[in-house]
């Protein structure tokens, strides 16, 4: 049986990814110190004979007894306002826990495939996002620490691939949403939802022209999978390319949520917070066979099952 280790296996993506793995017939073990994560999003994994859960900061030495074939990197706060309070994490995951993960996959001769980020084209000049694009990041606003590690990784990800010949990939995943999300990371679309559902005021940052390009898990999920699979170890995107302004995106989940007590709200836009982004996915369709499949309309409609599940009001 292959064996996977899944770090940020508590968290949004990290668990959804556990699941496909044990769902394709992979032995997985979970990795993920809690600091974001939930048990919650993988206590049904924990009776399966096939799945392991190992408490641990993966910022410190990582030793897994046995072979591993791969290793998922997905352990990271990744919400603004969660790497706004916990900077030096962020970036201790984001650097010496990809070091420590890079070391073991060598150790192993396991193949290793890291989540990077939009976040690494910072607030972009080039429109939509090439992975030739190298971006416009400042290395001292408060988005620095989660920007500059993933930017870290990728470069540490490329030297031991380089100098070692490791099995390596890198994903540069833009903003993805489904079940799982915490209600309050502080990301629009888990506030959106929440707001709406509450009947409160749906926080519009700044004027709301500022886009983003939403991608349903599932979709991105398939697209980790295809690429872990693959043999290229350049960076590639996976995002879903529908564009749309946050402020369209606030009216969107008005007329899905349908409370006549929401309404839009304005309040100060973050410092650094990119203007545009929009994958291209070329490389993704050419490369991988991958397209997303769920446009954003059906996604945001099985989300909002799940958030009025487990929106309080
Ligand atoms: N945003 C907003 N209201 C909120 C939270 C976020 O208008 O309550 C905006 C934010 O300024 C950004 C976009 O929504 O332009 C996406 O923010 P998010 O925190 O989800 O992630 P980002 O894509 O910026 O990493």
């Amino acid at each position: 049986m292959k064996k996977v280790l899944i770090t940020g296996a508590a968290g949004f993506l990290g668990s959804h990814l556990c699941d496909r793995f044990i769902k394709e017939g992979y032995r997985v073990i979970g990795m993920d110190n809690l600091i974001t994560g939930n048990l919650k999003n993988i206590e049904h994994l924990f009776p399966l004979k096939e799945f392991e859960f190992h408490f641990h900061d993966v910022s410190k030495f990582v030793h897994v007894p046995g072979h591993l074939d791969y290793i998922l990197h997905f352990a990271s706060p990744a919400s603004p306002i969660d790497y706004l309070k916990m900077p030096i994490q962020t970036l201790k995951v984001g650097s010496l826990g990809t070091h420590n993960l890079l070391g073991l996959a060598k150790e192993k001769r396991a193949r290793i495939l890291v989540a990077s980020t939009s976040e690494v084209y910072g607030d972009p000049l080039v429109h939509p996002q090439r992975e030739d694009y190298w971006g416009n990041v400042n290395p001292v606003g408060p988005r620095g620490v989660y920007d500059e590690a993933k930017r870290f990784q990728e470069a540490m990800t490329m030297a031991y691939h380089t100098y070692h010949g490791l099995e390596t990939r890198i994903v540069r995943i833009f903003n993805t949403y489904g079940p799982r999300m915490r209600v309050n990371d502080g990301r629009v679309l888990p506030t959106f939802f929440s707001q709406a559902i509450r009947g409160e005021g749906l926080t519009v940052f700044g004027s709301g022209s500022q886009t983003r390009s939403f991608c349903y898990v599932d979709d991105l999920v398939e697209g980790v999978y295809r690429l872990l699979l693959s043999d290229y170890s350049q960076p590639i995107n996976i995002g879903n390319p529908e564009e749309i302004t946050i402020l369209d995106f606030a009216r969107q989940v008005l007329r899905l949520v349908n409370n006549p007590k929401a309404k839009i709200v304005y309040r100060d836009l973050p410092i650094d917070d990119p203007k545009i982004r929009q994958p291209d996915i070329s490389k993704a369709k050419n490369i991988l066979q991958w397209t997303p499949l769920v446009c954003r309309q059906e996604g945001l409609k099985k989300a909002l099952l799940y958030f009025r599940a487990v929106v309080p009001y």
